[in-house]
């Protein structure tokens, strides 16, 4: 053999090599597309749905322990593993785009799990940031370290875990073992850059903990190889709550450990930390956190307490709502009822409002009376629950009872008070602000009083002389579409018709504006607002908009001004700003609310709202399928961004439901979150979530309420616990059918399918093989049902989907029940809007079914 055939012979063996073993490059943001499978193996569900929050029963095992087990994998394409009943094999894919289909793939079997290994080759040596989505929850391992563990279901959604990774230069391992509950199964998986500033923002890189003994450590998510090749030093000092400093020390090396703090009595500290990088960046960070030794206390035992609620007798309506509240609760909870008093003497307390024994134990200055933020903490056995009077120590003492006690309120009738026959504690210590000042989530039950009180809604729009009656208070946002409310044609017109658009060279009124610039109507709507204000004086922010129709004044005074500022919002906001300031002195701390809605949506150019003018955004023009990084959505979202640029306060009124269809299965969950924190991001003091509120059996209302209200309080909150949290809590054993039902809705959601809020039930997201799927789903539900009351809730929340039904197969409904099923769930509940239009779009679906030929 001569030297060239060797070299063909030597680079087909390396070719052969090289197939067999792909090694992937890492870059940054691209999704890593070749795996080896081995899957499915079989796995047992939890018979106990209290478990459903950890791995299924035979997830822990390590079936891969004769190919050097979970943290020392040694596989290649083709290697058997053997289980009990059957030998898999390792097998090559390849994904199409970012998503692996593990159902596709591996199995169709339920439950069950799968391994996903592969190698990946690193230029660069340092840490990078795997960023990856799982359905359902997993586990990683990189170069055989677990640096990841996802317990519960959930859908896949890319990037929806980061951890920061150390890659060595050259090829490292990626192991996932990833959990199959039912429905979709599968993963997506991609490196991105490590932003170091943002890792430490969000806590990861160190906290402090605290042990029962009163030990604290220095801790933190990171693995050690992150931390090592990332930081040089550590300095940490460490204050108490009153600035004294009660410890300094630096760390090179061995960063997580032991702090030797004096600290006897258990109490809150403050923590500097300022973290040396390796890169020569140096990036401080604050925290809090509470050392000491801890005793337990008893609340409550065996029907009997010590404890007594202290309520000053200065104490606000709310206040005294509250603590009736609390002790009301309790005593369903324990049997024992808290006597409330203004003086517990020596007897242990729970002292509902701010107290002046507060700033000694903790240094926090009496709170402003509107000041919605709360705390709640013990001293000893005493514990204090305090906020502003108005409403934040009623939302404390709810907080206690939600976090603390697991109370839910998940419906103004559905509450959940556990029966506990004791109450240990040593620490309560919480503290909360809300991320949205003025929260309104625009469903029918939603507008319970009570219910509202309970879960942190403060906002109304009402149409009506007086907002909503409703413990600690309301922020009132008084009527919309105002400029006929105002100034009626009936009133003006036949005298006065150059008070009203000109259109094509006539003055009109029918589905007209105002002519914005004559002084007149100026002086009138000045003078009428400022009567409405007088009247009504209990709201936050009096409108005055645009009728909700086009047709904006075309003479040529109006459109000389509306040139000057940029278009028809800019007259409006010229007109309005004038307005608010003639009310200003006389109302200082109302505001001037207006709408920037169908042709007052652009920003304005040469002018900004008055500092007591609030924009009111319409987002009904948006595609609900994505969040705002959505094409479709890139023109709002730039309106978005060009109104916060000018104006101090925007107040976002938002869809969340098909007006055209209420019952329709809408798959927007996912987008709930992102898009209420880009309005806070962007100046909204107000959100109004605007949904089915004319009648019950909106589709999810129930759930949707409740997700929302979760939302706008803290939109940083975890929006898959408290699905889980409500679907378990409110449809008992049948939630996780009714999750998997929630799951196959958002599946139908794809990247490049766009759809409204208005979306068709003839669109073609709605296939019959979806529907199919969804009614077996609840049926499964409806089976395990715990007692007819959840049985009642599961078919209202059906209802959506036998409306689908309905609408897809009017004939097929008719004969295999499904649309008798419909009317007699929507009867029992009382749904009586199918749409927003009400009766006439109720009467024609019926008609449309009933009627229907082949
Ligand atoms: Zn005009
Ligand atoms: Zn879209």
């Amino acid at each position: 053999m001569n030297r060239f055939v060797l070299l063909i012979a030597l680079s087909f063996v390396f070719s052969q090599l090289k197939s067999q073993n792909t090694i992937q490059e890492v870059v940054p943001g691209e999704w890593v597309k070749q795996w080896l499978l081995l899957g499915p193996v079989p796995l047992k569900e939890h018979e106990d749905i209290s478990k459903s929050g950890m791995h299924y029963p035979g997830f822990e095992t390590d079936y891969l322990i004769k190919t050097g087990g979970e943290t020392n994998l040694k596989v290649k394409a083709g290697d058997a593993v053997r289980l009990k009943t059957v030998t898999l094999r390792w097998k090559q894919v390849s994904a199409d785009n970012s998503e692996i289909d593990l159902v596709k793939e591996v199995s169709k079997m339920a439950p069950a799990l799968a391994y996903a290994y592969t190698e990946v080759d690193c230029q660069q040596e340092g840490i990078w940031l795997a960023s990856f989505g799982t359905n359902d929850g997993g586990r990683l391992w990189v170069n055989g370290q677990q640096v990841w563990d996802y317990q519960s279901e959930r859908g896949l959604k890319p990037d929806a875990d980061q951890v920061p990774v150390f890659l060595k230069k050259g090829k490292n391992t990626l192991l996932l073992k990833v959990e199959q509950r039912g429905n979709n199964w599968g993963f997506c998986f991609r490196f991105m850059a490590f932003p170091a500033k943002e890792a430490l923002d969000r806590g990861g890189f160190l906290y402090i903990t605290a042990d029962k003994n009163g030990e604290n450590h220095l801790a933190s998510k990171f693995t050690d190889n992150v931390l090592n090749s990332l930081v040089q030093s550590i300095h940490l000092k460490v204050s108490d709550f009153q600035d004294k400093e009660m410890l300094s020390e630096t760390r090179n090396g061995n960063f997580r450990g032991k702090i030797n703090l004096p600290a006897e009595n258990y109490r809150p500290y403050s923590a500097d930390i300022s973290l040396q990088l390796k890169t020569g960046e140096t990036l401080p960070y604050k925290t809090s956190f509470y050392a000491g030794k801890r005793n337990e206390y008893t609340l409550f035992s065996q029907g009997k307490s010590d404890y007594k609620i202290e309520l000053s007798s200065n104490a606000s309506e709310s206040e005294k709502w509250a603590a009736k509240e609390l002790q009301t609760t309790l005593k369903e909870m324990s049997g024992v009822e808290l006597p409330v008093t203004s003086s517990a003497g020596n007897n242990p307390k729970i002292v509902i409002g701010y107290n002046k024994i507060l700033f000694q134990l903790t240094g926090i200055a009496d709170p402003a009376n509107n000041d919605e933020s709360f705390v709640y903490l013990n001293a000893g056995p005493d514990i204090y629950i305090f906020g502003g009077r108005l409403r934040g120590t009623m939302y404390g003492v709810f907080s206690f009872l939600e976090n603390e006690l697991g109370c839910r309120w998940y419906t103004p009738k559905v509450t959940v008070i556990p029966k506990r026959e004791e109450l240990k504690f040593d620490y309560f210590g919480h503290t909360e602000k809300p991320g949205i000042r003025v929260r309104n989530d625009f469903y029918f039950e939603a507008f319970d009083p009570i219910w509202a009180a309970r879960n942190k809604m403060n906002g109304t729009l009402d149409f009506a002389d007086m907002p909503r009656q409703q413990p600690g208070g309301v922020e009132g946002y008084w009527a919309v579409h105002t400029f006929y409310p105002l100034m009626p044609p009936e009133e003006f017109f036949e005298k006065h018709p150059e008070y009203y658009s000109l259109i094509d060279g006539k003055r009109i009124h029918e589905r007209a504006q105002l002519c914005l610039s004559n002084p007149d109507v100026l002086r009138i709507i000045t003078e009428r607002i400022s009567e409405q204000m007088r009247k009504s004086p209990e709201f936050l922010i009096y409108d005055v908009s645009q009728n909700d129709w086009y047709n904006p004044c075309q003479c040529e005074k109006c459109q000389d001004i509306a040139q000057k500022y940029g278009g028809e919002s800019g007259i409006l906001i010229w007109f309005v700003n004038q307005v608010a300031e003639a009310v200003e002195k006389e109302f200082p701390d109302k505001f001037i609310g207006t709408l920037a809605y169908q042709y007052t949506r652009h920003a304005p150019e040469n002018i900004s709202p008055r500092k007591n003018v609030v924009v009111r955004l319409c987002s009904i023009e948006c595609c609900v399928a994505h969040d705002f990084e959505c094409e479709a959505n890139h023109s709002f979202l730039t309106d978005l961004q060009q109104w916060s640029a000018i104006a101090p306060h925007l107040y976002i009124w938002d869809y969340v439901v098909n007006f055209g269809h209420y019952l329709l299965p809408l798959p927007n969950f996912a987008t709930l979150q992102s898009k209420i924190k880009a309005f806070q991001q962007n100046n909204a003091i107000g959100i109004m979530e605007q949904a089915a509120y004319q009648s019950r059996g909106g589709e999810f209302s129930e759930l949707r309420m409740y997700l929302i209200s979760k939302i706008l309080w803290n939109p940083d909150c975890n929006t898959e616990a408290v699905v889980n949290d409500f679907l378990s809590g409110y449809y008992g054993r049948s939630g996780k059918y009714i999750r998997q039902y929630f799951d196959l809705l958002q599946s139908l959601v794809t990247p490049d399918n766009h759809f409204p809020y208005g979306i068709s039930p003839q669109d073609k997201i709605y296939t019959s093989a979806f529907t199919e799927k969804a009614l077996e789903l609840f049926q499964q539900a409806e089976k395990v049902a715990d007692n007819e009351e959840i049985l009642h809730r599961i078919e209202l929340s059906e209802l959506a989907i036998l409306y689908l039904k309905c609408k897809q197969a009017p004939v097929l409904s008719r004969i295999d029940g499904s649309y008798e099923k419909f009317c007699r769930i929507a009867e029992r509940e009382h749904v009586t809007h199918y749409a927003e239009s009400g009766e006439p779009h109720r009467k024609a679906f019926h008609l449309e079914v009933e009627n229907a030929q082949e």
